[in-house]
C-alpha cells in the first residue's frame, strides 16, 4: 500500500486544531462515523473526523464543493449506515480521501463552504456505522493465549491448531454497541468455586477484552476464496473493540462449541473508523519464530511477510464509580500493540473466506484479545489479575480482580513514529450495570 501526498507529514489544515500536536485526528486521518447532534431527532449521517470538528458529509454534499467520483462516495457515506460507501470500494474511498484532504489543507480555496459543514465533536452522538450483518471474533494473539492457558493449567501450551489457522467463532450482532454502550451484568450458568452443580445468577467474574474491530468492504460470493494479497480491497478499516467477556459462564459452557452466554450479552465499538489507508505509514513486517509452524500457503506471501502487520498502539484505563463521583479520571490498566499478533487481519480474511463463506460490506471481525509479551501488556483483566489471584491496584487504594458494577472501561488507540503524523483512534468506552432482579 503505497504512500502518497495524503500522508505527508509536512501538511496543515486550515483548522488550527487539526494541528495541534497529539491530536487523534489530523489531516493525514480522516476517519468515518455515522452521527448527529447530541439529543437531537436528526437523522444520523456520516461524518470525517478533522481536529476537533466532524465534518457533516450530508451537509457537504449539498455544498457544491466536491464533483465526480469523489461526490457519489460522498453521497454514500452521507446516509444512516456506511454500507454502501464500503460496498464501492478502494477506488471511491481513496477519491474521497483525496478530495477531503484537498478541502481540508492549508492551501484550499472554499474553506467558508466547508466551514460551514463543520459540527464539533463535543456536541456530537454516534452510532454503529454499519448495518453489521454478521459478526466473527477471531483468537489470535499468542500471548493472550498462553496468558489465559497457563491461569488454568501452569504447563500447558497453546492448542495445536493455534499456531496453523487464525481461531475463530462467529459471534452476535444485536447486541453490539457505539462508544457509551451501558449494559447490565449478564446472569448465565456457572459452577461456583467449590460447587459440583451450576446456579443461574449474575457473574462474578466480569470482563474485557482489548481487541480491533476490522470492517470489512466489498465482500465475496460464497465459495469463492478472499487471496491473502488481495485482502486490503475487502477491508474498509478499523476501530476499536470491546469483546466483554464474562470468565465464569465462559468456562463452564465453551466446550465443545465455544462461548454464547459468556460473551453475547455486549459488544462495544468505536465510533471512529480509521481508514486501511490513512494506516498505511504504520504497516510492518510480520514474523514467525522459525522454528515455529510455518502457515500453510493460503496464508502465506512476502507482501504479508513485508508489511502484514500494524504497529497500532493501544491503551486501557478503568474508571470506577467511585472515581468518577470524586471527580478523578480512569486509572490505566495495561498497555501495548497490535504489531505482536500472531496473526495478521490479512491472514484472518483469507482464511474466513477460505472454507466457502461469504463476507459482506459492513461485516465485522474482532481480531481477538490483544496481548503484547511483556508484563503490563495484557488485553483483559483475568491475564492482568491472574484469574483473580493477583488484584490489580487502580491507584487509590482500590483494586479489582474482575469488574464491580459502575467500572467504565476506556480503549483508546493511536499510531506514531518519526517521519509520519500520531493518528488516533478516539475511544472505546462502555460500562458494566448491575444485574437485572430475577
Ligand atoms: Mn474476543
Amino acid at each position: 500500500m503505497a504512500l502518497d501526498h495524503t500522508h505527508d507529514p509536512a501538511a496543515r489544515s486550515w483548522l488550527d486544531a487539526a494541528n495541534i500536536s497529539g491530536c487523534d485526528f489530523p489531516l493525514q486521518n480522516l476517519p468515518f462515523s455515522v452521527f448527529r447532534r447530541q439529543g437531537s431527532q436528526e437523522t444520523f449521517r456520516g461524518g470525517v473526523a478533522i481536529g476537533d470538528q466532524v465534518l457533516d458529509l450530508a451537509a457537504l454534499t449539498g455544498a457544491s464543493v466536491l464533483d465526480g467520483e469523489a461526490l457519489q462516495a460522498a453521497q454514500a457515506a452521507a446516509q444512516s449506515t456506511l454500507n454502501d460507501f464500503m460496498a464501492m470500494g478502494r477506488p471511491a474511498w481513496r477519491a474521497l480521501r483525496h478530495a477531503l484532504f484537498a478541502l481540508l489543507r492549508k492551501e484550499a480555496s472554499q474553506t467558508e463552504a466547508v466551514r460551514a459543514c463543520l459540527v464539533p465533536l463535543a456536541e456530537v452522538e454516534y452510532a454503529v456505522p454499519a448495518r453489521i450483518g454478521d459478526y466473527t471474533d477471531f483468537y489470535t494473539s499468542l500471548d493472550h493465549a498462553i496468558n489465559c492457558i497457563r491461569i488454568m493449567y501452569p504447563d500447558a501450551d497453546v492448542t495445536p491448531n493455534f499456531r496453523w489457522m487464525p481461531q475463530a467463532y462467529h459471534g452476535r450482532v444485536s447486541t453490539i454497541g457505539v462508544s457509551g454502550q451501558q449494559f447490565h451484568r449478564p446472569h448465565g450458568q456457572f459452577v461456583p468455586p467449590g460447587a459440583s452443580t451450576p446456579v443461574f445468577e449474575p457473574t462474578r467474574r466480569m470482563d474485557y477484552e482489548l481487541e480491533l474491530g476490522v470492517w470489512i468492504g466489498p465482500g465475496n460470493a460464497p465459495g469463492l476464496r478472499i487471496p491473502l494479497d488481495e485482502v486490503e480491497e475487502h477491508v474498509f478499516g478499523i476501530s476499536l473493540l470491546n469483546d466483554w467477556s464474562v470468565r465464569d459462564i465462559q468456562v463452564w459452557e465453551m466446550a465443545p462449541l465455544g462461548p454464547f452466554h459468556g460473551k453475547n450479552f455486549a459488544t462495544t465499538v468505536s465510533p471512529w473508523i480509521v481508514t486501511l489507508d490513512a494506516l498505511a505509514p504504520y504497516r510492518t513486517a510480520w514474523s514467525r519464530p522459525a522454528d515455529d509452524a510455518q502457515p500453510l500457503p493460503y496464508l502465506e506471501s512476502s507482501a504479508n511477510r513485508e508489511a502484514g502487520a500494524l504497529d497500532i498502539r493501544l491503551e486501557v484505563s478503568l474508571q470506577s464509580e467511585r472515581a468518577r463521583r470524586e471527580g478523578r479520571g480512569a486509572a490505566r490498566l495495561s498497555g501495548t500493540s497490535f504489531r505482536y499478533q500472531y496473526w495478521t487481519i490479512g491472514q484472518m480474511v483469507a482464511h474466513h473466506a477460505a472454507g466457502g463463506c461469504s463476507l459482506n460490506p459492513g461485516d465485522l471481525i474482532g481480531t481477538g484479545t490483544i496481548s503484547g509479551p511483556g508484563p503490563g501488556e495484557a488485553g483483559a483483566m483475568i491475564e492482568l489479575a491472574e484469574g483473580g489471584r493477583k488484584p490489580v491496584s487502580l491507584g487509590d487504594g482500590d483494586e479489582r480482580g474482575f469488574l464491580l458494577d459502575g467500572d467504565t472501561l476506556i480503549l483508546r488507540g493511536w499510531c506514531e513514529k518519526p517521519g509520519a503524523v500520531r493518528l488516533g483512534f478516539g475511544e472505546c468506552r462502555g460500562t458494566v450495570l448491575p444485574a437485572l432482579p430475577d
